[in-house]
Order: C-alpha cells, then sequence, then structure tokens
C-alpha cells in the first residue's frame, strides 16, 4: 500500500486544512483514508505494510508498538515516524541491506523517499540538502537510542554512505578502491572503536565516550575531509570495570593478537593475566588487533609511534597488577606486596619513567611548604591504590585524546578547501543503573539536551509556524523539559553550580552536608525529589525518560577530579616520547591554572562542550534518527514489547508521531502553490486579497474546500503578483 507515498501526504495536507476550515464534508479524502487505515488495522496481517507511523490510525503506543513488531517480524527494520525514523536493531547481519547495489539505488532514485525506508533515505536527505537550491545548509544526523540499540553501527553505516557517494574518486564505477581520504575517514573507526568501546553487560560492542563526526564536502559535493570531537571518555574503565564487563578492546586486541617479539618487548609471559583486564564473555572486537594496526598505519601511524603507543598501554596493565599492603612502622609509606616489585620495574620500563620515583609518587605524596622547602608524607594504603589508578587514567585519557587529534590531523581537509558538513552524532543513551553517579548525570544531561533540540526544533517551531501563518490549529501537547534543563544547568542554584561550588570550597567533601544544601537550595524544584527513607544520601531527577536516583557520595571528587601533580611531573621525564609528547602541554596548563578557584571541573567542562556542541547543531539541519533495542539480551530477531514501548515512551515518539500525522507533511512555498492551483481560486471564488478570508466551497467537489483555504492562507501572505520564492525545507517530496 505504501508505493502511494505521495498521494497519500497529499490527501492528509487537504485533510488537515479541511479540519481547520471547519468544513463537516462527510466523505473528504481523509475521511476515506482514515477508514481504508482502520480497515488495515483489524487486518493485522497487512500491518508489517505500514512504512510511515503516521499512517497507523488511530496512533496509540500499542498500535505503534504492533505495527513496528510487525515490521520487525517481517524483517523490515526501518519506518519512517514523521521526521523521525526509528530504527529496530536485528542484532544479526541482514546480508545486502547496506550493500553498495543498494547505496547506489538511494543516491539515483529520482525520489528517495518514495523507495522502502532506509537509514539511506536520511542519508541521501541531508545529502541533497548540502547542496540547497538556494543557500547550502550544513546537515545534521542526531543518532540516539540507549545502549545497544544500534547508534554505532547507523553511524558507522552513514560514514560508509558518504564514503561511497561522496567519494572523490570513481567509486561509484568501481566497486572496490576507496581513494585515500575515504579511507582514512573509515578508518578512524576501528581504531576509535578499539580504544574508546568496551564489552559491557547491555553492549559487547558498547562506546565509552560519544563523537561528533563532522564530513567535510567541498563545493562539488565531494568528502574531501573530516573532523571528529569526543566527549566525556569513561576513564575510569581502564582502572576498574563492573562486575562481569571489560576493559577497553585494545587491550585484549594485544594480549591475544601480540607477535612473540611484541610480547616480549611488553613483557608479557604467555599465561601472565593482569588485574584489569577481566575476562568477561568473549568479544569478536578482541581478534581485531590486525585490522586496529592497519587502520593506525592507513591514517599515518608509524610502526615507531604505534610501538611507543602500545608500550604505554602494555605498561598500564603492569601497573594494575601493582598491590600495597601497610608497613610495620605506621609512619613509613605503605610497602609494595611482594610479587608487585617486578610490576613495579616493568611498568616504569614501559612507560620509561625513573623507577625509583615510581616507586615513591605511588606511595608518598609531597607538600610544599613555602617556595623552598618540600615533605613528604605517606599516604595510606587506600589512597596509594588511589594514586595508581589515577595515574592509569590520565595517561589513558591523555593518550585517547592524543589520538583524536592526531586522527583529526589525519583527516581533516584544509578550511578553505570544504564549505559545507554533515555531522554524525552519536552519543550514549539515556542510562539508569542500579548507583548513579557523576557519569550518569552527565550523560543524562546530554540527552535532556538533545532531547530539548528536537522538541525545540521540530515539535514546538512546527507548531509556531502554523499558529505564525495563520493556520486554524490545536496545540499537540509534548513534554518540555526545560525544567529539568533547569534544575541541573541553572546559574547559580543548578545541581552543577552547586556542585562546583562545593568543589571550589576544597573542604572534605561531605556528602549528607551536600545532599541537605541540595534540598535546601531546589526544594522548590518540580524535577527533583528525595527519598526520606534512604540511608545513602542522593538526589532524584525527573527527566524525560524517567527517574534517575544519583548518589552523591564520590560525586564531588569525580568532579574535581584531581591528578597528584607529582605523577604529572614523573610521566613529564619520561623517555618514551610518546607519553613525554602528550603530557609536554600539560605543564603550562598546570601552572597557568594553580589555585583552586581555578579548577575546571568535570562538569563545566562537559558543560561547555556540550554548549558548543548544540551551537553547531542549532546551526544545522537536523535528521533524526532513533534506535530501539528489541531485547535487552541482543538477542537476534527478538522483539520483546515491554521493553519496546518503555523506549518509545521514553523519546516521545507518539507526540511526534501525532504532530507529523496531524500537521502537513510537505511545505510548498506559497509562491509555487498558487502556480500550481491558482486557478482554483477562480473556480472556487477564492478571495485574492490579503488578509480577507475567502472560504468558498460549495460542496461540489472535496477537493475544493481545502485547496481553498490553502490558497487563501497563501494569498494573504503572498498575493498573486509576488514573485518569491521560498524554498521549501524538505526538499520537493516528503
Ligand atoms: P549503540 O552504539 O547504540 O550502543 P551498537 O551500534 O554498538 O549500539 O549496536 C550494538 C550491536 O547491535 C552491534 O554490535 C551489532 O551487533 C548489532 N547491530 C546494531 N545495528 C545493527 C544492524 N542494523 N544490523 C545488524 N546488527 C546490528
Ligand atoms: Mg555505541
Amino acid at each position: 500500500m505504501n508505493s502511494e507515498i505521495g498521494n497519500g501526504h497529499e490527501e492528509k495536507v487537504i485533510g488537515g486544512v479541511q479540519k481547520k476550515s471547519g468544513n463537516t464534508h462527510r466523505k473528504s479524502l481523509k475521511d476515506s483514508l482514515d477508514g481504508e487505515l482502520r480497515g488495515f488495522l483489524t487486518d493485522e496481517g497487512q500491518l508489517h505494510t505500514y512504512d510511515d507511523l503516521t499512517k497507523v490510525n488511530p496512533v496509540t503506543p500499542t498500535t505503534v508498538l504492533k505495527c513496528l513488531q510487525a515490521r520487525y517480524r517481517a524483517q523490515v527494520f526501518y519506518t519512517h515516524a514523521g521526521c523521525t525514523l526509528v530504527a529496530l536493531n536485528p542484532f544479526q547481519p541482514i546480508p545486502g541491506l547496506y550493500s553498495q547495489d543498494v547505496m547506489k539505488q538511494y543516491h539515483c532514485a529520482p525520489q528517495p523517499q518514495e523507495s522502502k525506508p532506509h537509514i539511506f533515505i536520511v542519508a541521501e536527505e541531508a545529502y541533497r540538502n548540502v547542496q540547497g537550491q538556494v543557500d547550502p545548509v550544513n546537515q545534521s544526523q542526531v543518532v540516539s537510542g540507549e545502549s545497544g540499540a544500534g547508534k554505532t553501527w547507523t553511524s558507522r553505516c552513514l560514514m560508509r554512505y558518504y564514503a561511497t557517494v561522496a567519494a572523490s574518486s570513481s567509486l561509484m564505477k568501481s566497486q572496490n578502491t576507496v581513494e585515500r581520504i575515504e579511507r582514512r575517514v573509515l578508518d578512524s573507526n576501528p581504531i576509535m572503536e578499539a580504544f574508546g568501546n568496551a564489552c559491557t553487560l547491555r553492549n559487547s560492542n558498547s562506546s565509552r565516550f560519544g563523537r561528533y563526526i563532522q564530513l567535510q564536502l567541498d563545493r562539488s559535493q565531494l568528502l574531501v575531509g573530516a573532523s571528529v570531537q569526543t566527549y566525556l571518555l569513561e576513564k575510569t574503565r581502564v582502572a576498574s570495570q563492573p562486575t562481569n564487563e571489560r576493559n577497553f578492546h585494545i587491550f585484549y586486541q594485544m594480549t591475544k593478537g601480540a607477535s612473540g617479539d611484541q610480547r616480549k618487548d611488553w613483557k608479557m609471559l604467555h599465561d601472565q593475566t593482569f588485574a584489569w583486564l577481566p575476562n568477561a564473555e568473549k568479544t569478536l572486537e578482541e581478534d581485531c588487533f590486525d585490522e586496529t594496526v592497519e587502520a593506525m598505519v592507513h591514517l599515518g601511524l608509524d610502526a615507531e609511534k604505534q610501538g611507543h603507543i602500545f608500550r604505554i598501554l602494555a605498561g598500564l596493565l603492569h601497573l594494575g597488577n601493582i598491590t600495597f599492603c601497610s608497613a610495620t612502622d605506621e609512619s613509613q609509606p605503605c610497602d609494595f606486596e611482594e610479587h608487585s616489585e617486578d610490576f613495579v620495574h616493568n611498568c616504569a620500563s614501559l612507560l620509561g619513567v625513573p623507577g625509583q620515583e615510581l616507586q615513591t609518587y605511588l606511595r608518598v605524596q609531597t607538600l610544599r611548604a613555602g617556595k623552598q622547602s618540600v615533605l613528604f608524607r605517606p599516604c595510606s594504603l587506600a589512597d596509594c591504590s588511589v594514586r595508581r589508578d589515577c595515574l592509569a587514567k590520565v595517561v589513558y585519557a591523555q593518550l585517547f585524546e592524543w589520538l583524536v587529534a592526531f586522527i583529526n590531523n589525519s583527516m581533516c581537509a584544509k578550511k578553505s578547501t570544504w564549505c559545507n558538513f554533515i555531522g554524525l552524532l552519536d552519543v550514549y543513551g539515556f542510562e539508569c543503573f542500579q548507583v548513579n553517579s557523576l557519569e550518569q548525570l552527565c550523560i543524562n544531561y546530554a540527552n535532556e539536551k538533545l532531547q530539548q533540540h528536537f522538541v525545540a526544533h521540530y515539535l514546538k517551531a512546527q507548531q509556531e509556524e502554523y499558529i505564525s501563518e495563520g493556520l486554524e490549529w490545536s496545540f499537540v501537547q509534548y513534554q518540555d523539559n526545560q525544567g529539568c534543563l533547569d534544575l541541573i544547568e541553572g546559574t547559580p542554584t543548578g545541581v552543577f553550580s552547586l556542585l562546583n561550588e562545593e568543589c571550589r570550597l576544597n573542604r572534605a567533601s561531605d556528602a549528607k552536608q551536600f545532599r541537605t544544601r541540595l534540598e535546601t537550595e531546589l526544594s522548590d524544584h518540580g524535577s527533583v525529589s528525595w527519598d526520606k527513607f534512604s540511608t545513602l544520601p542522593h538526589f532524584t531527577v525527573a527527566h524525560y525518560a524517567g527517574k534517575v536516583s544519583y548518589q552523591i557520595e564520590g560525586m564531588m571528587e569525580k568532579n574535581k577530579d584531581p591528578v597528584p601533580p607529582e605523577l604529572i611531573s614523573l610521566v613529564q621525564k619520561s623517555q618514551n616520547p610518546q607519553l613525554h609528547q602528550m603530557f609536554a602541554d600539560r605543564q603550562a596548563e598546570d601552572q597557568g591554572t594553580r589555585g583552586l578557584r581555578q579548577v575546571v571541573t568535570v562538569v563545566s567542562k562537559f558543560k561547555n562542550s556540550l554548549e558548543c556542541l548544540m551551537k553547531i547543531l542549532h546551526s544545522t539541519t537536523p535528521h533524526y534518527i532513533r534506535c530501539i533495542k528489541p531485547n535487552a539480551e541482543c538477542r537476534p530477531l527478538t522483539f520483546k514489547k515491554e521493553e519496546v514501548i518503555l523506549q518509545l515512551e521514553a523519546c516521545g515518539i507518539v507526540e511526534t508521531i501525532h504532530i507529523s500525522a496531524a500537521g502537513f507533511p510537505i511545505r510548498i512555498p506559497y509562491w509555487s502553490f498558487i502556480q500550481r492551483y491558482g486557478l482554483m481560486s477562480n473556480l472556487t471564488g477564492v478571495s485574492q486579497g490579503p488578509g480577507e478570508n475567502g472560504l468558498a466551497a460549495d460542496g461540489t467537489d472535496a477537493l475544493a474546500p481545502a485547496v481553498t483555504a490553502v490558497l487563501n492562507a497563501a494569498l494573504r501572505s503572498h498575493p498573486l503578483d509576488s514573485s518569491d520564492d521560498v524554498a521549501s525545507d524538505r526538499g520537493s517530496a516528503l
């Protein structure tokens, strides 16, 4: 039935207007279409044929769910939901779904929107929009969904699509050649995934960072470069992995894929085990060492640089095996446990730092007394482990940052050579665990921001546009999350501000005290609540996607994210050129920001980078892809209704469909509309004077009243002598 998407849309424009003009003709096209849809709904055998959820009638969570389930069963994974594309994860490769032939088909179709829903429709639409008939406009693909829903997979598919259709080589002709820049753009994926992804309980290849990739296009629409911005790498994972989860893939790739010589170089015996490499369920990604190395080579990381990087990583694994015990004399630093001596030695040698200093600064804190004298204070047993973990985290995070900068250097085109971009946003979805801390607060805050962007851009802007154009419109309610955002980011009394203030005071942080402060300052806020009976200090935020309780204990420390300066000085002395270079700039930064008042906290940094991202998003035309995870176990072709419905609710898909269905799916510039239908104004007696309300309709033609109403609106703002040509914001068809 969906071969007539175009017709369906046209009918609904008319039907929508008819409703607004107050016409009561029983046999309108909309009525007959609705009847047809109702017929289909009872005939569940046909549900899988609904390509656009706006055609489901009535639109309720249940009908939408049934339709998606029927499509999933029929192995149809993409469905339009008005302005959004819903992508259901099949959890198994679907042969041919993303082949080059399919790419070509969508790329070459005169009206791709009329083809079956596919991620490539969205890709192609953005690609054509960039060309812009009037002004080229940058585009963004906002891919959202919970962990394991398919965001990264989708981003990869989009990148492959553009690397193919926008290839500066003649890729469309020769199947297997990907020219240098396309190759490099694609090769950034395996590297970033090796260093930034890990096996978690939710996804065996879970991205532990967010990213926004900008694909740069030149005047001829060819891909000439790319840049990537990353957000909030989960660096704690390098030193502590949640139960039954794993460390970053790269460590497993190294231990599994290393040659004999490399093992020797990295001081890894064959039966060597590492505390930071828990062997939770094996993943395919651990077999990809060769692929990662190959991608590194393509991006310009030669064998020497790779050697330095792998030695740093191996050094961190040895660091993780160092354990401490209390000294017999309490005034002395803690001792290393017996087996640790070798690991200290190996770690120092691989990181290229002085062994004696490593031994000292893992266990001893230096305190400056005035300009000259330095005091040494032994750390507690617990503090020694904290310092060890801290060293690993700061080195890994810095290495990741360095890699991203290197990749950018290798992919980014000169500013003079590109003029537009298509951005792909792949950030972690909404998270709600048993214990949630600062990381979840930041992640969920990012999701709130994106949801607000969606609401503002689509739900709000569209409805306001109807009203401003004088179309009668009953406002469809949607959830506005500004209240929740105020709670988190508001100044001076939002959670982030209060948290920063607490950190700047630099007193021994007390979770209970901070909770009391939050309660006093935020008591009027509707989006926050407290469980009076809970023993652990916490606060609960009502996010658009559900309530999440955040544990306060440890939050201040995480926000300060302190790194002992001795450890920074230590790595700055490294003989490993890579490690040395990575921290070379750090010194200036530390000196420049000395003094606690200037400490840049984690939330401030995150908020700033998110603000930059939102600015970029606002300057682009967004496209939304909602990835849905049909079952938590990642089982192929398994659709769990209860799980899907929660995700549909969380992203407000039903409201989106309502607005899209009730709204105008096509937008024709008034002038083109008049050119096309102006003739009817004579037939139906439409007033041509601006501002007059010339509703006509004698009822002999079901089309007339609807067209009349649109014509009236068009003529009001564009009298027939107008020569404006306002560009359609969605191209000609959708
Ligand atoms: P997210 O980034 O949302 O956490 P991923 O993109 O990593 O999720 O997807 C999780 C897993 O689901 C992938 O590793 C892959 O096995 C599977 N998957 C996702 N999308 C598809 C798809 N379109 N076809 C086949 N498998 C998919
Ligand atoms: Mg991902």
